[in-house]
């Protein structure tokens, strides 16, 4: 299909040896179906003939899409925005503690409507929040009066002058990963922190769900990341993985949403049961939470 990329190799660790290993619909958007392929290599997954750049677009033309919406209707909705306020809490402790600073400098990439900035601004951190999504940094200069910036800002930030780099559930979209990584090497301060969540498809919830686990989201998400498939990727770029975090809630909503994709109905007793087994194995081995935060520091 025309604007399409296919991919021969991996985009992490160029290896050949891929293959397809299931195909996922499009449940939010287009209800297209799209390949996704695993690679012998390092453990990635990823949506093979994806829209590129000028064509994925459209696939983001939805009132469902909660991650870049403020609606607080329908159960769901009204969870989401329940929990979101605790995990922003829960990252701006997190910040503090991994960069062991009180104030500092704050670089989040795909700030969505703003909220984890604000929050972060209101701690008296100086934050720079860049978010691809015009519609999106309205809502940020509407809500907290907090000026996002356009992506293609990050050519003009100052080398080495972030002491955090945050990237909440932002790297699975982006189409130029080498790019991005070349990005945070320059920008990352000596001693900085880069913080990145992506869901894990190793986890319990994805095993069970399979092509429904709506974490797949294709064809948003580009790649779908095993821990083995993360470190390779930060290593590749100069990084090391210094910590990791599971992030409980995402098991109950990721398996919600999966319900509600396998089942066309929702069936909140059962997507509960799931998310709680899989945090019951994240207990025994934080690997396998639905979601993690990966806490890289530069190598040098
Ligand atoms: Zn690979």
């Amino acid at each position: 299909m025309q604007g399409n990329i296919h991919l021969s190799k991996c985009p992490v660790c160029n290896s050949t040896t891929i293959h397809q290993i299931i195909t996922a619909i499009d449940y939010t958007v287009s209800n297209q179906s799209f390949e996704i392929w695993h690679c012998n290599g390092c453990l990635l997954r990823f949506t093979q003939n994806i829209p590129d750049i000028n064509h994925i677009g459209p696939y983001y033309q939805s009132n469902n899409y909660v991650s870049h919406s403020d609606t607080k209707k329908g159960l769901i909705n009204r969870l989401y925005h329940i929990v979101r306020n605790y995990t922003l809490q829960s990252k701006q402790q997190l910040i503090h503690t991994i960069t062991k600073k009180s104030v500092g400098k704050l670089l989040d990439i795909g700030a969505g409507t703003g909220a984890f900035a604000k929050t972060m601004k209101s701690k008296e951190w100086d934050v720079v929040g860049l978010e691809p999504d015009a519609s999106a940094r309205n809502l940020a200069l509407q809500n907290y009066a907090l000026v996002l910036n356009e992506p293609a800002q990050i050519d003009h930030l100052e080398a080495q002058s972030f002491d955090a780099i945050t990237l909440w559930h932002v790297l699975e979209h982006v189409h130029d990963l080498t790019g991005y990584w070349g990005h945070f090497k320059r920008l990352i301060a000596p001693q900085g922190k880069l913080i990145i969540a992506v869901p894990n498809y190793t986890s319990y919830d994805a095993s069970h769900y399979q092509q429904y686990w709506a974490a797949y989201d294709v064809p948003r998400h580009l790649y779908h990341f095993s821990p083995e498939s993360m470190e390779k990727l930060a290593s590749i770029n100069g990084f090391k993985l210094i910590a990791h975090y599971p992030m409980w809630f995402d098991s109950f909503y990721v398996s919600m949403l999966s319900e509600q994709y396998k089942n066309g109905k929702s069936n909140l007793i059962k997507a509960f049961y799931i998310g709680l087994m899989s945090n019951l194995k994240t207990l025994f081995n934080a690997k396998k939470c639905s979601s993690i935060i990966y806490v890289f520091e530069p190598t040098q």
